[in-house]
Formats: structure tokens, sequence, C-alpha cells
């Protein structure tokens, strides 16, 4: 990752201490409340709720983006330790003007970062947040005098308005019928108090690793495969009908299955689609870069998918825009609009267990009936202008595909797709096949692997 201070539509990111300060933190503060005043024409009372993931850089970098806000002039209601949904949850339960999450999601320990959401829960569309960046770098703040400046607010309601939207979309005797054994490792993120509370609610026997908010990692912190060793054994081990991991912030979600295989990521989203698609019919989206497998799910059902350019505000936009019925990214992040617009993985592991629960089917069997693709993801090192030659050769290549052009290129082929996109914050281009039989997805990779060369 890159040593600078990276800002983007979904906020900043950085290295503590290194390019992400307490003053940097209390200046983005200070940007942001100024931009929600202005948009919202000074409206009287405006607050915002921030919560933060539970690294130890965390508190500190809370308390100045909340400084910040109440030098503008808006009470900041403190969520403390909470997942990125539950902000995006609260946002909207208490009438919020708008919201701050203080996370780096899955990046490592040194590293943390400021989300901004607006009063509907969604970042800010590019334009707007390139307003808060103006705002930031040429420090044009509306300040309060001391008289007005916004106060500080606790709140511990999170936890129990959050399970309880989860719980209103699925059916919590079923799947309390069932006594699942469930083993949830939640990274020692924001994520493992909330949902062995939920999973209790549900009826499970939990057996939670890593459950305390230290933000002492005990594992790498993106929910991979190489990463979760340590919960595909605890799930034999315990006999367990599932395994649930979760990122350090809980907006990602990976599954690993009762023989303690990792089933990937990929079928976080497409199962819980499955759940959604047997009981509702509508459609739904997804970047592109995501598996077919919601496509299949989707066609099944009489419904569509729209595809989006890589990025959750892409996608929860789509999915207000066609009013979808479910939506998500393929990193594990399941959308469902009646909880909130935001990446939820309490949302995955409610309608992934309602799935269960009903079907009567263990987990490997459900993935296994949606399954058959291979997929491969891959990145090379390109600037910008190896990045554009690479794509261009690409488009001379693959004449005879589907092309889509949101987001780098995505060919559509009879067999599979191939999707290359140059990252903008690394120089890089990443790839990303996917195809039915290992052969076909191995030679669309060393199609682009020889432009490369
Ligand atoms: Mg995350």
């Amino acid at each position: 990752m890159a040593e600078q201070l990276i800002i983007s539509i979904s906020g900043m990111r950085g290295i503590v201490g290194k390019n992400l300060t307490d003053s940097v933190a209390h200046d983005y503060g200070c940007a942001f409340g100024t931009f929600l005043k202005y948009s919202f024409g000074g409206r009287e009372k405006m607050s915002v709720c921030i919560g933060r993931d539970s690294r130890t850089s965390g508190p500190i970098l809370e308390l100045a983006v909340a400084s910040g806000l109440c030098e503008t002039g808006i009470d900041v209601v403190d969520l403390a330790i909470v997942p990125t949904p539950s902000v995006g949850v609260m946002v909207r339960q208490l009438g919020c003007g708008g919201g701050v999450v203080i996370t780096a999601s899955h990046n490592p320990v040194q590293y943390n970062g400021i989300k901004l959401l607006l009063a509907n829960s969604m970042a800010p569309p590019p334009e707007k947040a390139e307003q808060i960046r103006r705002l930031f770098r040429d420090r044009q703040f509306s300040l309060t005098d001391s008289r007005n400046r916004g106060k500080l607010i606790s709140n511990e309601q999170t936890e129990a308005v959050h399970i309880s939207k989860v719980l209103s979309i699925i059916d919590k005797r079923t799947i309390a019928s069932k006594k699942f054994r469930v083993v949830l490792d939640s990274v020692n993120g924001a994520g493992g108090l909330i949902t062995k509370r939920l999973l209790t609610e549900l009826g499970c026997r939990v057996v939670a690793i890593n459950d305390e908010p230290t933000g002492l990692f005990a594992h790498a912190p993106e929910p991979t495969a190489e990463n979760l060793t340590g919960l595909c054994e605890m799930v034999k081990s315990e006999k367990a009908h599932i395994g649930f991991a979760q990122d350090p912030d809980a907006d990602r979600l990976a599954i690993v299955d009762e023989n303690g295989i990792y089933i990937g990521e990929e079928y976080t989203l497409a199962l819980a689609a499955k759940y959604i698609f047997s009981k509702r019919s509508g459609d739904a989206a997804t970047n592109l870069s995501t598996s077919r497998m919601l496509d299949d799910i989707a066609e099944k059902a009489g419904g569509r998918v729209f595809r989006t350019p890589v990025g959750e505000a892409y996608v929860a936009a789509a999915m207000l825009e066609h009013n979808c019925i479910i939506g998500g990214e393929g990193n594990g992040g399941v959308i469902d609009l009646r909880v909130s617009p935001i990446r939820d993985s309490l949302v995955g592991i409610a309608l992934i267990l309602q799935l269960m629960a009903e079907t009567g089917k263990s987990i490997s069997q459900l993935a296994a009936e949606i399954g058959g693709y291979n997929m491969i993801k891959t990145k090379f090192a390109a600037n910008k202008a190896q990045a554009k030659k690479i794509l261009s050769a690409a488009k001379k290549l693959f004449v005879n595909a589907r092309l889509d052009v949101s987001d780098g290129y995505r060919f559509d082929f009879e067999d599979g797709w191939l999707h290359l996109r140059a990252s903008n914050t690394e120089p890089i281009v990443r790839v990303i096949a996917e195809a039915t039989g290992e052969q076909t997805v191995r030679k669309y990779i060393d199609a682009v692997l020889k432009i490369t060369r």
C-alpha cells in the first residue's frame, strides 16, 4: 500500500502517526462538519454519529474527528467500538446528518482510516467527496464560537438496534429450532460482541475465537483462506455446522463449511442471494469483479443483476436506483437495504443460517449447488501508461467478447469472463477471471500475462 495518505470517496486511510495524525483527523472533522452545514443550509441541531473498529489508535482519532465536528457546531453521538454497518444503521435510526467510522477495514494494525457517511448512510458521491477534500486541503472551515459548539453525547443502543433490524429480515424461530453449532472468528475486531449476541438470539451454540475487541489482531485480518486455518481447525474439532470469519470492521464475511473447509468469500453473497431469491422476486446489484453465481441465481428466479464499478458506494447506489432485493460484493460483503445500504456481515450470517434452516441442507451441500466455477484473482505491476496499453491490447485480442468499460475492461464470454482494472491507489493492474473449468480460466489469465510481456 502507498506510503501517502489516501483520500478517496469513502474517506481517508493512512499510517497512524506518520501521515494519519490527530491533527489531520481533527481537520478532516472540521471539513466534514463544514460540508454538512453548507449542504443542509445551516439547519439547527444537526448531529453526526461516530464509531470505530477496535484498533488501539481508534479512541484518540475518534476524539480528534469529533472535536473538529463539534467546533463546526455539530453534536457528535459517540457509538464507541461498533461494526461499520452498525454506524450506517444508527445514522438512520437517530436521524443524523451523517456518520463517521474510524477504521482501516482489513488492513494491518499500523493503518487506520476515516470513513464518511451521509444522512442516507452512504458514502458521499464523487462530486461531494471532492468538495469535502477541497475544504480539508484549503482548511476552509466554518467554525462556531464557544456558545454554539457541538456536544459529545454517548449512545449505547447500537447493538440492540442493529440486531433488531437484522432479526426483522429473517425468521428467528426457524433458525433457533435447528440449534446450530457455530464457530465465529472476529479477529479481535468490532464484530465479536454484537455477533455473539446475534447468534445467541438465534439459538446457536457459539464458540467464539478472537472475540475480544482488543485491536491486537490474532492473525492477519483479511478473511482469506491462508489467514483462517485456526477457524477451519476449530470448526472440525467442535463438529460445528458452520464457521464464520469477519474482518476488523465486520462488513466482510467468509464462510468455513462443516468439514472445516474454507469455501471462499465469493460464496457469501451468492448464498445470501440464494435465500433472498427463494422468498422474493426482484433484481440484484454487484460489482464487475464478482462471481457469475449471482447471475445464475437471479436468472433462475426471473431477476436481473446490475453490474457496477468496484466499490460499495456504487453497488449501494445501483441497489437504490433499481430497488434491488439483494446486493454486495464478492469480497464477502452482503447488502440488504432493509437493514442499511452498507455491506454487513451480520446480515450475511442471518440470511445464510436461514437458508440452512429452511432447506435442512449442510453449508457444503448448499455451496455445491451453486458452485462449479473456477476463479483466479491476480495482479501485476503497471504504471498508468502501461495499464492503458495493456487494456487496449486486451480489447483487440478479445474482440468477440461483450465489453463493459465502466471500470477498466470487463470481457464476457460464453464460458466465462475476465475483468482488468488499474488500481487507483497502487501502480498495479488487477486481473480477475472466472469460467467453468480450470483450463478455461487459466487460458484467459495466460492470454493477459502474454500481453504484459
Ligand atoms: Mg471491512
